[in-house]
């Protein structure tokens, strides 16, 4: 790594490399596509990310890194996959 680099960024190599990695693997946005069934599943697993009204529907202002878990587990057992996030 350049000098430069190391001004703007110094920390150990491998601190560097986890930074970036958990950088590019955070959640950022999700959201619930209309095949939705309100089944409920979603809001059971993680009722801070989804509220199921009608349909399910995902909060305002949450902080989508601290649930990263319950919302990967969410989307997994949606029985129709309308649960995505990237
Ligand atoms: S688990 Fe899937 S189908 Fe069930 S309420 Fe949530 S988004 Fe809708």
């Amino acid at each position: 790594m350049s000098r430069f680099m190391h001004r703007i960024f110094p920390f150990r190599r491998d601190e560097k490399i986890r930074y970036f990695v958990e950088m590019c693997m955070s959640i950022k946005k999700v959201w619930v596509e209309d095949t939705c069934t309100a089944c409920g599943l979603c809001e059971e697993i993680c009722p801070e990310v989804f509220k199921v009204n009608g349909i399910s529907s995902v909060k305002k202002g949450v902080n989508f890194k601290q649930y990263e878990d319950a919302i990967k587990e969410a989307a997994e057992s949606c029985p129709v996959e309308a649960i995505k996030f990237e």
